[in-house]
């Protein structure tokens, strides 16, 4: 077995990820980590959501770059403000023993002069959503133009939202030299296609099969009356005892209240969402890791920070507004090598969302029937 300190890790870093509890590194990790050590060149990774990317590029460009320097050193794109905010969470993590590390999130909805306020004060470090990364420069709210590592993370995802302009934009600020180094879970065309327009001679890994996105996930529909979403949810609890759930509602009363009948009807289940306070939202979330809560009812946004790994099913109780929300919902389960299911409650309205999810995910979803086939199906 392969461990950290062989991979050519500094002390600092080892020391963290003791802290973290990372036994050993995964697939991805043994072969990004050394490779882009001791190398100075454009690397391409394919490998499926939960696999560890955030770490092979994350330990490599912490120790690489210069902590006492207040020069911004590393740029790390990712498509939405979500994953921004997680691997931001998890560098902070990897690096909390850099002494002098700043690394700054940048993503919309958020005030950009407060962002931009941090990262005056010496962001080694930025970790941004194409968009608003865009727009801070234009502002020139922000120097790129010494970047040394970039990485397009979750490149495929930045693709399909329609951030190429915008990618190569943002790249045309940062230095020829720099290295490239992409993180994708399928290589479609357009990937390769950016791959070859940013990258020289790049290192190149695959982790699992190439083209096959989060393959661990199956993905299965149940078509019900709309007002019986709620039955179909008990049922699928019912058909499945060791179920260990998100559950998924898109408002945050509908939230509260589904875990409140959920609660009522002698189930074990509990709400995440942004009415609550910090606290009770702590709470929540340590009984939900310690499995004292089978299944957890979250909004999107609540939910952004989770990181539980044996997540059995998510369950979609209403589709999201946006589709591609569904990718980071499903990408919950299935994660470190086990197997998972994402499920979805639709109505006949909606049906229609699944082809357009099915291409997204380039997965086809199962049409199932419900446990027991009773008259909330259709
Ligand atoms: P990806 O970006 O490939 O979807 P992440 O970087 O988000 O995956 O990692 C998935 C989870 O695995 C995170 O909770 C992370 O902390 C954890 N993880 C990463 N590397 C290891 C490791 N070597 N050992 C154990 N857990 C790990
Ligand atoms: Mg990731």
């Amino acid at each position: 077995m392969i461990t950290f300190q062989e991979l050519g890790l500094n002390q600092d870093l080892l020391n963290a990820i003791t802290d973290l509890g990372f036994t050993k590194p995964s697939e991805v990790q043994e072969k990004a980590i050394p490779a882009l050590l001791n190398e100075e060149r454009d690397l391409v990774a394919l490998a499926q959501t939960g696999t560890g990317k955030t770490a092979a590029f994350g330990f490599p460009m912490l120790q690489k770059i210069d902590v006492n320097s207040r020069t911004t050193q590393g740029l790390i794109l990712s498509p939405t403000r979500e994953l921004c905010l997680q691997i931001t969470n998890e560098l902070k993590l990897y690096g909390k023993y850099c002494k002098g590390l700043n690394v700054v999130a940048v993503y919309g909805g958020a005030s950009i002069t407060e962002q931009a306020k941090q990262i005056k004060k010496g962001a080694q470090i930025i970790v941004a959503t194409p968009g608003r990364m865009k727009d801070m420069i234009s502002r020139k709210l922000v120097d790129i133009s010494k970047i040394e590592y970039s990485v397009l993370d979750e490149a495929d995802e930045m693709l399909n939202m329609g951030f190429y302009e915008d990618i190569t934009d943002i790249l045309s600020y940062t230095p020829e030299d720099k290295s490239t180094w992409l993180f994708s879970a399928t290589m479609p065309k357009e990937v390769a296609a950016i791959a070859r327009k940013f990258m020289y001679d790049p290192i190149e890994i695959t982790v699992g099969n190439r083209n096959e996105s989060t393959n661990q996930v199956s993905h299965e529909y149940y078509l019900v009356n709309g007002r019986d979403r709620y039955l179909a949810l008990k049922r699928l609890a019912d058909a499945n005892p060791d179920i260990f759930s998100v559950i998924f509602c898109r408002t945050k009363r509908d939230t509260q209240k589904v875990a409140e009948k959920l609660v009522e009807d002698g189930y074990s289940a509990g709400a995440l969402h942004g009415d609550l306070s910090q606290n009770q939202r702590d709470l929540v979330m340590k009984a939900f890791r310690n499995k004292q809560i089978q299944m957890l009812v979250a909004t999107d946004v609540a939910a952004r920070g989770i990181d539980v790994d044996d997540i059995t099913h998510v369950i979609n109780y209403q589709l999201p507004d946006e589709i591609e929300t569904y990718t980071h919902r499903s990408g919950r389960t299935g994660r470190a090598g086990k197997t998972g299911v994402s499920m979805v409650i639709v109505a006949k309205s909606e049906v229609r969302k699944i082809k357009s999810i099915e291409r997204i995910i380039k997965k086809q979803f199962e049409k199932k029937d419900m446990p027991s086939g009773m008259e909330i199906c259709e």
